[in-house]
C-alpha cells in the first residue's frame, strides 16, 4: 500500500483583455491576495513561535482500537482550535489576547484562508523548533537554523496558497476565486485556459481531490489541482517468490532511448525499441549553435543568460520525449498486471572529450535518461507497478545467453569493425550476436535475479 499524488494545472488566462484574458485590475487582485496571506502567515508564525511550549505539547491520546492511552504530540486540528480561540473574536469569546488580535489586524479575513494559513504555519514552526532543538543538542557552533519566513519557505513558492475545494467553483471556462482587492474581500471570476484533458483528469475514477493551490508566476497564474490515490502493490520480496512473475526490464540509451524486454519463465516474451526519432542529432545542431555563440560572445557574465529561447526549446523537446518514452514503457507494463519494472541504477558519467557542443549534448542526453527513469517510475506506480533499480555492473559487457565477456562491433559497409562504440554485440564463446542495447536489456533481468557469475552475489550469512 502506498500513496501517490499528481497535479493538474489549470492556467488562468492573463492575456490581453481583447483576447479574452482577465483585466489588469483582476491580475493585481491575485498579487494583493498572495501578499495579504503572506502577512497573515507571518502573524501566525510569530504567534506560534511566541508559544513554543504549546506547539510541542504532548497530550494523552486514547486509542480507539486497543483502548490504550499513549502520549503523542498535540494534533494540528487541536492547535488550530487553540490558536483561533486566542486570536479570533467570536460572539461567545469576544476578547482574544490583546497583542494577538487577528480579527482587529485583519478585518473580514475569510475563515478558510485563515485556517489554511494556520495549518501551513504549524508545519513550518514545528519543523523549525525540531531542527533548532537538534542543533542545540548537537553541540555544533555553526549551522544554526534560521527562523522560517512566511514567504520564502522552500516548499512554498512566493505567492502560493491553498484554497478549499468548495471555494473554487468551475463554470465552463471561468473560475471563481475569493481575492483581496486591496481593501475588501470579494468573489472574482477569472477566465481560464480550460480544456477537456483537464476535465478528464479531474473526473478520473480512483483519484481523491486535495486542496488546490494558486501559484503565481511572473507572467502567469495557475491553479494546481492536487489529487491523491492509494496504490495497492505487492512487495518486491513477495513478487520474487512468485514463479510466474513477469519482469519488464528497461535499458536506457542515447539513440535507442529505451529497449524494453519482457521476461517470464526465463524467456523473453516481448521486446520494444523506443527510438529517439532523431532527437539527439536535432539537439546537437542546436547546441552547436549555442556553443558557437558562447565562443563569439566570450566569457559569460555572471547572472546574464544567453540563448534563452534555444535552451527553452531544447528543454521542452527533451521533456516531451521523456514523457512519451515513459508512456511507452508503462504501456508495456500495463499488459502484464502484477509485473515488476526493472531499471539499471543510473551512473553519473561526466561528459568529457570531444567538442564543446558534443559535451553539452552528452549532458542533455544524461539528463533525458534521468527524466525518463523518474517519469516511468511515477507513471508505472500509478498503475500499481513497482520498479526496482538493479546493479548496472557488466550489463553491457557480458553475453546475456552464456554469461561470457563479449565484444562490441559495428557493420560498416559490410565489414565488421570492432570497437567500444559498436552498435552490435557478439559473444566469442557461444557466438551469439545481437543488438548491444538488447543484450544489455536482457542482462538487466539477470541482474535482478542474480543469475550469472559476473553478478555480485549475496554472501551466505551465518
Ligand atoms: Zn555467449
Amino acid at each position: 500500500m502506498g500513496q501517490t499524488a499528481r497535479t493538474t494545472k489549470l492556467l488562468l488566462d492573463l492575456s490581453a483583455r481583447e483576447q479574452g484574458g482577465a483585466n489588469a485590475g483582476k491580475r493585481s487582485h491575485l498579487e494583493a491576495t498572495a501578499k495579504i496571506l503572506d502577512v497573515a502567515r507571518q502573524f501566525y508564525l510569530d504567534f506560534f513561535l511566541a508559544h513554543p511550549e504549546k506547539l510541542m505539547e504532548r497530550v494523552e491520546v486514547l486509542s480507539k482500537t486497543t483502548g490504550e492511552v499513549s502520549e503523542r504530540l498535540i494534533s494540528a486540528d487541536k492547535l488550530l482550535t487553540w490558536a483561533e480561540f486566542h486570536t479570533v473574536a467570536t460572539t461567545e469569546h469576544p476578547d482574544p489576547l490583546p497583542q494577538w488580535n487577528f480579527s482587529q489586524a485583519f478585518p473580514d479575513f475569510p475563515n478558510r484562508y485563515r485556517r489554511s494559513v494556520i495549518k501551513d504555519v504549524i508545519g513550518k514552526a514545528r519543523g523549525y523548533l525540531t531542527t533548532l532543538w537538534k542543533w542545540q543538542h548537537s553541540g555544533k557552533k555553526q549551522g544554526k537554523p534560521g527562523i522560517p519566513t512566511a514567504s520564502n519557505h522552500p516548499t512554498l513558492y512566493a505567492g502560493t496558497y491553498t484554497l478549499d475545494l468548495d471555494e473554487v467553483d468551475l463554470r465552463k471556462s471561468f473560475v471563481r476565486l475569493k481575492v483581496y482587492t486591496g481593501s475588501t474581500w470579494a468573489w472574482v471570476q477569472y477566465p481560464t485556459r480550460y480544456n477537456r484533458y483537464f476535465e478528464q483528469r479531474r473526473a478520473e475514477a480512483g483519484w481523491e481531490q486535495e486542496s488546490p493551490q494558486l501559484v503565481l508566476g511572473k507572467r502567469s497564474a495557475a491553479i494546481h489541482f492536487v489529487q491523491s490515490k492509494t496504490i495497492k502493490a505487492r512487495k518486491i520480496v513477495e513478487s520474487k517468490r512468485d514463479p510466474d512473475l513477469v519482469t519488464v526490464a528497461v535499458d536506457l540509451n542515447v539513440k535507442q532511448l529505451a529497449v524494453i524486454t519482457v521476461r517470464q519463465h526465463g524467456t523473453i516474451i516481448q521486446t520494444r525499441f523506443v527510438s529517439d526519432r532523431g532527437l539527439d542529432q536535432h539537439r546537437y545542431r542546436h547546441l552547436r549553435r549555442v556553443a558557437k555563440k558562447q565562443w563569439q560572445s566570450g566569457k559569460p557574465v555572471k547572472g546574464e543568460r544567453s540563448n534563452r529561447q534555444l535552451w527553452a526549446h531544447v528543454r521542452r523537446h527533451n521533456l516531451d520525449t521523456a514523457h512519451k518514452t515513459a508512456r511507452a514503457i508503462v504501456e508495456v507494463c500495463e499488459q502484464y498486471p502484477g509485473c515488476v519494472l526493472l531499471f539499471e541504477r543510473l551512473r553519473t558519467i561526466k561528459p568529457k572529450g570531444g567538442s564543446k557542443s558534443r559535451r553539452l549534448n552528452r549532458k542533455q542526453a544524461n539528463q533525458l535518461k534521468g527524466k525518463i527513469n523518474q517519469l516511468a517510475k511515477e507513471k508505472a506506480y500509478v498503475k500499481g507497478v513497482v520498479s526496482v533499480e538493479v546493479n548496472p555492473h557488466g550489463t553491457s559487457q557480458y553475453c546475456s545467453r552464456c554469461g561470457a565477456k563479449g565484444m562490441r562491433f559495428s557493420l560498416v559497409a559490410g565489414q565488421r569493425v570492432t570497437g567500444r562504440g559498436g552498435k552490435l554485440f557478439c559473444c566469442p564463446v557461444c557466438h551469439y550476436e545481437c543488438h548491444a542495447d538488447f543484450n544489455a536489456s536482457c542482462n538487466v533481468h539477470h541482474s535482478f535475479f542474480r543469475e550469472f557469475h559476473w553478478q555480485p552475489r549475496k554472501k551466505p550469512s551465518g
